[in-house]
């Protein structure tokens, strides 16, 4: 008889991350997929580090995909090429099993795209397939009581979508998901490097600027970062110096569309839960929460307490551990 592994996936748009039961993450990696497009098809030649580490380096007829954009499947194909390698790769101690997978869907999502995550899971070598809101499961990974009778908020800030969902008795109460977070950030310091410099920075530049000396409120030990780009004017490389208040300004337009979203979800919530949230606290997780200060400006508009999560790129995926070590996987074969 086949054995079976539980593992659960946290298929983001930025990264993914799956941990097996009783043994924790096993797989960090760039939801990246690198094809190589040779007479007309093509053909995924690598994923993850490895396919992200080929950007930029590789011949012309080898290009970088990120098949989850905006929180869905945008590649049916890609998605269940990459889910198949990370799967094995989980698995490669137990090579004979067949995986019962859990996999986190955003709240919003279609019940095409559903089925849509649930087809790559399977096409990819599960044998079961369970979807969890990734809400939830991020909540459950921050340590929320989620089956307390008692509203919590939580907020992720992944790389394509910004979900707030209000939770109580092991359920979602209202949520709401935007298309800003940590990828439109990016953007942002682009563009504003464009418009401010005349300048033109990659997506990685702004990424590292990002991480770096970015923030969403003012914090000490501000600085600045010399970097090159190219210089719109002439064509040639050109060095400019981006201080913190630059990158502040930049970040200015998307985190307000995060903070309207957060507020709108608490306009919607009932009066109780929102005064639960008000003693607890706003719980931020994903990776965009990173930003320095995200959390002071959350607080300052919405006058709630908000934290950040411990790890909270992790958060979603330690969620799908809890619920596999609990064994609440409820498994239907047909489960859609
Ligand atoms: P997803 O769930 O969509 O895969 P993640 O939760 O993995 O997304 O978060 C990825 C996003 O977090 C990226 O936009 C990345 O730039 C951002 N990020 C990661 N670390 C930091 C940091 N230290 N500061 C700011 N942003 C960060
Ligand atoms: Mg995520």
């Amino acid at each position: 008889m086949l054995f079976s592994q539980d593992i659960g996936i946290d298929l983001g748009t930025a990264n993914t991350l799956i941990c097996v039961k009783h043994k924790g993450i096993v797989i960090r990696e760039p939801s990246v997929v690198a094809v190589a497009v040779g007479s007309g098809q093509q053909k995924v030649v690598a994923v993850g580090e490895e396919a992200k580490n080929m950007i930029g380096r590789t011949p012309g007829s080898i290009t970088a995909v990120r098949p989850i954009k905006d929180g869905v499947i945008a590649d049916y194909q890609m998605t269940a090429d990459m889910l198949r390698r990370f799967i094995k790769k989980a698995m490669s101690s137990s090579p004979l099993a067949r995986a019962r997978v859990m996999i986190c869907i955003p709240s919003g999502i279609t019940e095409v795209e559903r089925k849509a995550v649930h087809d790559a899971a399977i096409s990819a070598g599960a044998r079961y397939v369970s979807l969890i809101e990734e809400p939830m499961a991020a909540a459950i990974g921050a340590g929320i009581d989620v089956s307390a009778p008692k509203g919590s908020m939580v907020v992720d800030i992944g790389g394509g979508t910004t979900e707030v969902a209000v939770i109580s008795l092991g359920d979602i109460v209202c949520s709401r998901s935007i298309r800003t977070a940590g990828d439109m950030f990016d953007d942002a310091i682009v563009s504003y490097i464009r418009k401010k410099y005349s300048v033109l920075i990659g997506e990685r530049t702004a990424e590292e600027i990002k991480i770096s000396i970015g923030s969403a409120a003012k914090y000490d030990g501000e600085g600045a970062l010399d970097i090159k780009g190219r210089n719109l004017l002439d064509g040639l490389p050109k060095n400019v110096e981006v201080s913190s208040e630059d990158v502040r300004e930049a970040l200015s337009d998307p985190l307000s569309q995060i903070i309207e979203t957060v507020r709108s979800t608490l306009e919607k919530t009932p009066p109780e839960l929102a005064s639960d949230i008000m003693d607890s606290g706003i719980v931020l997780t994903g990776g965009g929460a990173l930003l320095r200060g995200i959390d002071r400006l959350i607080s300052a508009k919405t006058g709630m307490p908000a934290k950040l999560a411990e790890e909270p790129l992790d958060c979603v995926v330690t969620g799908t551990a809890i619920c596999l070590e609990k064994n609440t996987l409820n498994i239907s074969k047909k489960k859609k």
